[in-house]
């Protein structure tokens, strides 16, 4: 990514920089995590078979959601997350899809899944969670301008994170 370039924000970049600035901006990059990592396999097997009936993993531009049906009054967009463990980074993800949709003209509802845990939560973009997403894409942006990644810090979520071995080894 060259000085002048704007990044694109995606939602898994917005879960991982809530999760860890560095993990963000390693991923803009396409540097590959480790592919064995069996925490990544274990969310990608949940996703393909709790959801397996009604799962309409749908790209709409840059984003890409898990779920999409038509609720009562408006669309409802669904997140499948493994753990609530970074619960407050999912809801921004959402509220990120939420936000991008408005953009688009598409007014939708989210819902957060986790389907290990049967928990489920609606997100609605009002006031609040429009202000944090416009943040949290500022600070994001900022950080993936950078020509060089944050330092890694050890925190709760080094020990299941994919690039454990590139930070740590
Ligand atoms: S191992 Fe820790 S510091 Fe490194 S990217 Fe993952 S969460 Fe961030």
């Amino acid at each position: 990514m060259t000085a002048q370039e704007e990044p694109r924000i995606t939602g898994s970049l917005v879960q991982s920089y809530l999760v860890c600035p560095r993990q963000a901006w390693l991923m803009s990059r396409q540097i590959c995590p480790d592919e064995d990592n069996v925490h990544l396999e274990l969310g990608r097997l949940i996703q393909q078979q709790t959801y397996a009936r009604e799962r309409k993993e749908v790209a709409v531009g840059h984003l890409k959601l898990d779920l999409l049906r038509r609720g009562n009054k408006e669309l409802v967009v669904g997140e499948v997350k493994k753990s609530s463990r970074a619960v407050e980074a999912a809801r921004m993800q959402l509220a990120f899809y939420l936000y991008e949709l408005r953009e688009m003209g598409v007014e939708a509802e989210g819902e957060l899944l986790f389907p290990e845990e049967r928990q489920k939560e609606t997100i609605v973009l009002d006031d609040r969670w429009t202000a944090r997403v416009e943040e949290t894409k500022a600070r994001l942006a900022e950080v993936l301008r950078r020509p060089v990644p944050p330092r890694a810090e050890r925190t709760g979520f080094c020990r299941k994170c994919a690039y454990a071995e590139f930070c740590w080894a």
